[in-house]
């Protein structure tokens, strides 16, 4: 489970078009990355696969099952924030556990999860801390546990390294790739840094205004780029 194919999507802000018609197939147990130039449309194509915006026209499918019309709760798919949307008042445990509370989950459920995400995630000694007493990098995996719990067909990351330093930023990308292992469960983690793309996927998605340039594993975008644009923005990392 986590297939997740766009069919002619297309998305409109008032009369501009962010989104020309696009296609893509992110196949089960993959880890694709969107990357490209700011305001290239990364964050409002993974909004529109989560459910947070409508497709002007189009089809997004889940497992072969349209899901074009439901709400983000009803698609199955987790979005992992930064860590500085964990509610800072709520310990650990709570903030993990917060998504099933709201879902209505029984509470043996919710300890089940919420113990098995802890774990995962070297967490189980922090549950009863408040956000403001970890540290940046184990705030992140806070971030994750409550997206885990869901138990979803498939991650959505939208940047979720940008306000870590550039240490733990490493640390982070290693332990996402390290999880993603251990579930494998379908990622698809934005970002418009072409070291992480590089490093983190299985498949790169490389977007300019809004269209697809190319896609393809990190080796075949490098050593075959489709156009100067590919080339130039796989070819010459910041
Ligand atoms: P990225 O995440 O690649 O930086 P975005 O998806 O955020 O790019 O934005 C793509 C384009 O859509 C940009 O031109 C941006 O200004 C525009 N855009 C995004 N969200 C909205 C919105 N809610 N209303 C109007 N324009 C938007
Ligand atoms: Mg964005």
């Amino acid at each position: 489970m986590g297939q997740i194919t766009l069919s002619k999507v297309t998305k409109k802000f008032g009369e501009v078009e962010v989104i020309p018609p696009l296609d893509l197939e992110i196949n089960d147990g993959e880890f694709a990355v969107f990357v490209g130039p700011s305001g290239c449309g990364k964050s409002t194509l993974l909004r529109l696969i989560a459910g947070l915006e409508d497709v002007t026209s189009g089809t997004i499918a889940i497992d072969g099952t349209d899901a074009t019309g439901l709400v983000p709760a009803k698609r199955r798919l987790a979005m992992v924030f930064q860590s500085y949307a964990l509610y800072p008042h709520m310990s650990v445990r709570k903030n993990i556990a917060f998504p099933l509370k709201m879902a209505k989950f029984d509470q043996a459920e919710i300890d089940r999860r919420v113990e098995a995400a802890a774990k995962v995630l070297n967490l189980g000694d922090y549950l009863d801390r408040r956000p403001g007493q970890l540290s940046g990098g184990q705030r992140q995996r806070v971030a994750i546990g409550r997206a885990i719990v869901r138990e979803p067909a498939a991650f959505l990351f939208d940047e979720p390294l940008s306000n870590l330093d550039a240490a733990l930023r490493v640390g982070m990308r290693l332990e996402i790739s390290e999880l993603h292992n251990r579930l494998a469960t379908t990622m698809i983690y934005v970002t418009h840094d072409q070291v992480e793309a590089m490093t983190m996927a299985d498949k790169i998605v490389v977007l300019q205004a809004g269209r697809i340039e190319q896609v393809g594993a990190p080796l075949e975008l490098y050593e075959r780029p489709r156009n100067l644009f590919v080339a130039g923005f796989i070819g010459s990392p910041k």
